[in-house]
């Protein structure tokens, strides 16, 4: 589902991802932990195409994100192009970035009417479907500021399935949240793990990354110093930067 060959990101002179390689196969949820400034929250933004890469390839559920390969030759996508890759990711952020003069379910239903042309009929039944998933759907005419964190970080994820993603792409998630929110948070993601979704999840939740991740990739400064699944890699790291990392979080 992803697949990332040498993957490269400059800021000016400044290499933040110097050759990210890896693979998430559908339905597989991929961790990636590491300290700040290694280049995680990059590396996501390039996944689904909101930073270019100057380096490698990144393919998406088959596809070249950004480009079309004609021959031995690559260009540039246009604009609908990218937004038509782009919808079939699901994002979600550190902060909860609901539309704030929007009640709940015009967060969840907005991009699927404005983007794919839905019906309002079809988006509201699907909206709600979604609510009572992550457990929401008492709150569907509420607006955003009157939720804790974690419950617009539910509505937030809720929006992102909206779009019907094949993959999504979590920034961690739960790091802005107050500690007692954290877990109804955690919860949604491990449902949709179990329900076979494809994930990439940043976090410095170890316990989750142990028991929802299929692999764990532990990056630092711009390469993926060790990947596996989290019986080796949090368990038996094979690398010293791998265990001062760890030995510092958990
Ligand atoms: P954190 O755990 O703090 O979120 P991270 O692993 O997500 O860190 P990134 O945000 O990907 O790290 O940043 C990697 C490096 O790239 C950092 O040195 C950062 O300063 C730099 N960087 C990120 N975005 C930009 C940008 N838009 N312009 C210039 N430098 C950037
Ligand atoms: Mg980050």
């Amino acid at each position: 589902m992803v697949r990332a060959v040498d993957v490269h990101k400059r800021y000016g002179r400044d290499e933040v991802l110097k050759g990210i390689g890896l693979e998430v196969a559908a339905g597989e949820v991929l961790c990636l932990i590491g300290p700040s400034g290694s280049g995680k929250s990059t590396f996501l933004r390039c996944i689904n195409h909101l930073e270019k890469i100057d380096g490698g390839q990144l393919w998406v559920d088959g596809e070249l994100m950004g480009y079309r390969a004609r021959g031995d030759r690559l260009y540039e996508l246009g604009e609908r192009d990218v937004c038509r890759q782009r919808s079939a990711i699901g994002m979600v952020f550190q902060r909860f970035n609901l539309f704030p003069h929007m009640t709940v379910l015009e967060n969840v239903i907005e991009a699927p009417m404005r983007v794919k042309g839905e019906s309002r009929a079809q988006a509201v039944e699907h909206a709600q479907a979604l609510l009572t998933r992550v457990g929401m759907q008492a709150k569907a005419q509420a607006y955003p500021a009157r939720l804790s964190g974690g419950q617009q970080q539910r509505v937030a994820i809720a929006r992102a399935l909206a779009m019907r993603p094949r993959l999504m792409l979590f920034d961690e998630p739960t790091s802005a949240l107050d500690p007692e929110l954290v877990d109804e948070v955690l919860a949604v993601m491990r449902g949709l793990a179990e329900d076979g979704m494809t994930m990439v999840v940043v976090t410095h939740e170890i316990a989750f990354a142990r028991d929802v991740g299929d692999t764990i990739a532990f990056m630092d400064g711009g390469v993926i110093v060790e990947s596996g699944p989290p019986g080796e890699v949090l368990m038996r790291p094979r690398h010293e930067r791998t265990r001062a990392f760890l030995s510092r979080v958990i």
